[in-house]
């Protein structure tokens, strides 16, 4: 057994399960699996498994079923067990609870009511995607599940296509065909992954246009797990000649200064660089 029994203080424990590879799991996490005093999972089979893969036995600990569908009525006996000073541990089917998976409603009810909330933090698909996808991480926005009817997955999209950030998706792949033809049709062609089956046997990440994974999809529908993943929208890049004639323009009304600003305003660019191509246009036209 990898897991060792440690004495946990009351309190609620967050712990993020792997979302392929059962050895994708940390240490502290498999600490907490095997001491927390309650157990409680979105899929208790799962984590059964999970634990008979490490060597964790479950004993005589209580293990609660706690999902979107039963909340209402299982919330109430793990707050009691957190009354009581218990250590309760949470872990969602796959990945970091939380992340398009329940336990929000159990987080905040706990933390308002004061007790001690805390993450053994690991696998999420968002940042297993992100790290593959070849796509800028500076800034990104996960948006989860596209709705599955179209007018309301166009406006979600439309939404989304000023955000000046790498967009993530969680998509199905019944779906994501349709998902990316419409990703297409708003966004534009934008570089683009999809990334699949992440941490498994069959682990695929298609980096292309969006239009050339429409095609790709359309030829080869995918199975499995899917993040699909969006490049921001790109600044169309400033035509020369159109530049220089606004200039011209521009400074047989006003100053070089003036010009300058009003056109690198009007084009999006840098004040600098712009007040160097009129410089250098005023010498050229003199
Ligand atoms: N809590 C999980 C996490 O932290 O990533 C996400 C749970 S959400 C209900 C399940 C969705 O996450 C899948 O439909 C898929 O979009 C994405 N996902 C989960 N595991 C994945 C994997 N191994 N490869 C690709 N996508 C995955």
């Amino acid at each position: 057994m990898n897991a060792k029994t440690v004495k946990l203080v009351g309190g609620l424990y967050f712990i993020a399960t792997p979302i392929g590879t059962a050895r994708d799991i940390t240490l502290r996490a498999l600490d907490i699996l095997a001491s927390a005093e309650v157990l409680a999972a979105e899929d208790t089979r799962s984590l059964r498994r999970l634990m008979d893969i490490h060597g964790i036995p479950l004993g005589d600990r209580p293990l609660l079923s706690y999902h979107d569908h039963n909340g209402e009525r299982t919330r109430p006996k793990l707050m009691q067990f957190l009354a009581q000073g218990r250590s309760v541990a949470y872990a969602s089917e796959a990945g970091t609870p939380m992340i398009a998976d329940p336990g929000y409603d159990l987080s905040k009810e706990a933390a308002e009511a004061g007790y001690l909330v805390t993450s053994a933090p690991g696998p999420t698909a968002i940042a297993t995607a992100l790290t593959l996808a070849g796509l800028p991480t500076d800034k990104f926005l996960f948006a989860g599940f596209l709705p599955s009817t179209k007018t309301a997955r166009v406006s979600a999209i439309e939404a989304l296509k000023d955000v000046p950030a790498t967009l993530v998706f969680y998509e199905s792949p019944k779906r994501v065909g349709k998902m990316l033809s419409d990703c297409l049709t708003v966004l534009g062609d934008r570089p683009a992954a999809m990334c699949r089956e992440l941490t498994k046997k069959f682990e695929e990440v298609r980096r292309a246009s969006l239009s050339e994974l429409v095609t790709s999809v359309n030829e080869a529908p995918p199975k499995g797990e899917i993040v699909v993943v969006i490049d921001r929208a790109r600044k169309a890049a400033v035509n020369v000649s159109d530049l220089e004639a606004d200039l011209r323009e521009a400074l047989t009304q006003m100053s070089l200064k003036d010009a300058s600003e009003m056109v690198a305003g009007a084009h999006g660019m840098a004040r600098r660089k712009v007040y160097q191509m009129a410089l250098a246009l005023d010498r050229t036209d003199e």
